[in-house]
C-alpha cells in the first residue's frame, strides 16, 4: 500500500505512522520527496486493512500497489536504481558492459580474455566457475579454484569480477571472491537461493527463466529485495519459443515493460539471446536502442578452444569492433559508459 501523507506532515509524524506498520509484522517504506512524504507498507493484505491509515489526519490519500510485486515496483520507487558493481554504476544514466568467457578454464585464459574486454572498454569481468550445464557430459566449471583464478585476473587488470552461483552453499564463497552473484536461467525460481542472496548486500544478476513470464522475473527479483538487498539487476538473455534458427528468442519487448513497470536496472545477454556470434553485435545494439543499461557478452581469447559456448563467444577482435559500434546508440539512448 501506498500512503501520500499532507504536506504539513513532518518527518516525525511519518516515523509514528511508519512505528505503527512494523508493529503489525508490515514492512515500512520511507520516501521524502520534495512537497511531499510517501511511505510505503508491504505484506499481507489482510494485515494492511487493520491499520485503517485512510483515517490518520495526516494521510491524504492511500492507494493499494496493484501490481503482484511490490518493491520492485515504479509504483513504490518511481525513480531508477543504480546498482554498483565494484565501483561500476549501472541504471539511471550509466550503461556498462560486462563481458568475458562463458566459463573460467585457466589463468591464462582469463588472463588474455580479460586484458581484451579491459582494454576495448568493458567495466566488469565475467567468468563461469560453476556452470550449470544442460548435459552432465559437458564441462561443469573449475569450482573454487575458478573463483580463485577469477579473482586474481580481476585483481590483475582492476575490474570487478561477476560470476554465477548455483546453490546456498556456495554463496558464502562466491560473495568472498566476487563483486557480483550471477543467478542463471536455470536457478531463476531457485527461492531458497534467491532468499539467501537477499541477505547479502552484493548485487545481483538476475537472468531471466527459458519459461519465465516477465512478472516471475520480477517476483524472483522481488524475493531478493523482500530479504533487505536492494541491489539487483535484471537480465534478458531469451526464451524458449517454437522457433529454432536461434538458441532463444531475444525478448526486447521485455526491455521497455520492465523498464516502465521496474525501477531496476536491466540488462541484455545478446550471446545467449542469440546463441550465434554473428548475431551478437546486432542484438546488442538494438538492445541499447530500446533502453538496455549495459550488457553482458561472452567472449573468449581463442572461442575455437572454448569449454563452454565457444559458438556465441566473441573474439577479441570482434568485442572490439561491437563496443565501437554499441558507442553512437548509448550516446543517443542519453547514458554514458
Ligand atoms: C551464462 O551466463 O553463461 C549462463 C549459463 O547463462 P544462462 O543462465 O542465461 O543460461
Ligand atoms: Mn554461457
Amino acid at each position: 500500500m501506498i500512503i501520500v501523507l499532507k504536506p504539513e506532515a513532518t518527518k516525525k509524524d511519518a516515523q509514528e505512522i511508519i512505528r505503527r506498520i512494523a508493529a503489525l509484522g508490515l514492512k515500512p517504506l520511507y520516501m521524502p520527496g520534495t512537497e511531499r512524504t510517501v511511505l510505503g507498507a508491504i505484506g499481507d493484505e489482510r494485515v494492511i486493512g487493520k491499520l485503517r491509515i485512510e483515517n490518520h489526519p495526516l494521510v491524504e490519500r492511500v492507494s493499494p500497489v496493484l501490481t503482484p510485486y511490490k518493491l520492485v515496483s515504479r509504483e513504490i520507487h518511481p525513480r531508477d536504481t543504480v546498482v554498483r558493481i565494484g565501483g561500476v554504476p549501472l541504471g539511471g544514466n550509466y550503461f556498462a558492459v560486462i563481458a568475458g568467457p562463458c566459463a573460467v578454464e585457466s589463468p591464462r585464459q582469463m588472463h588474455l580474455t580479460a586484458q581484451a574486454v579491459k582494454r576495448a572498454g568493458a567495466k566488469c569481468l565475467r567468468g563461469g566457475a560453476y556452470k550449470p550445464r544442460t548435459s552432465p557430459y559437458s564441462f561443469q566449471g573449475l569450482g573454487l579454484e575458478g573463483l580463485e583464478i577469477l579473482r586474481d585476473v580481476a585483481q590483475r587488470v582492476q575490474m570487478p569480477a561477476v560470476t554465477e552461483v548455483v546453490e546456498v552453499a556456495d554463496v558464502a564463497a562466491v560473495e568472498r571472491y566476487a563483486s557480483a552473484f550471477q543467478v542463471g536461467a536455470r536457478n531463476m525460481q531457485n527461492f531458497r537461493l534467491l532468499k539467501a542472496l537477499g541477505q547479502s548486500r552484493k548485487p545481483v544478476i538476475l537472468k531471466r527463466g527459458m519459461a519465465a513470464t516477465v512478472d516471475d522475473l520480477l517476483l524472483a527479483a522481488e524475493y531478493v529485495l523482500s530479504e533487505g538487498n536492494p541491489n539487483v539487476i535484471l537480465c534478458e538473455r531469451g526464451i524458449r519459443t517454437f522457433e529454432t534458427a536461434t538458441r532463444n528468442t531475444l525478448d526486447l519487448n521485455a526491455i521497455p515493460h520492465i523498464k516502465q513497470h521496474s525501477h531496476l536496472p536491466v540488462i541484455v545477454d545478446p550471446s545467449h539471446g542469440t546463441g550465434v556470434r554473428s548475431y551478437v553485435m546486432a542484438m546488442a545494439k538494438a538492445a541499447v536502442a530500446c533502453g538496455a543499461d549495459g550488457l553482458l557478452v561472452e567472449v573468449h581469447h581463442n572461442p575455437m578452444e572454448a569449454l563452454s559456448d565457444g559458438q556465441q563467444s566473441l573474439d577479441p577482435k570482434e568485442f572490439v569492433r561491437l563496443m565501437r559500434s554499441i558507442r553512437p546508440y548509448v550516446k543517443l539512448a542519453g547514458k554514458r559508459m
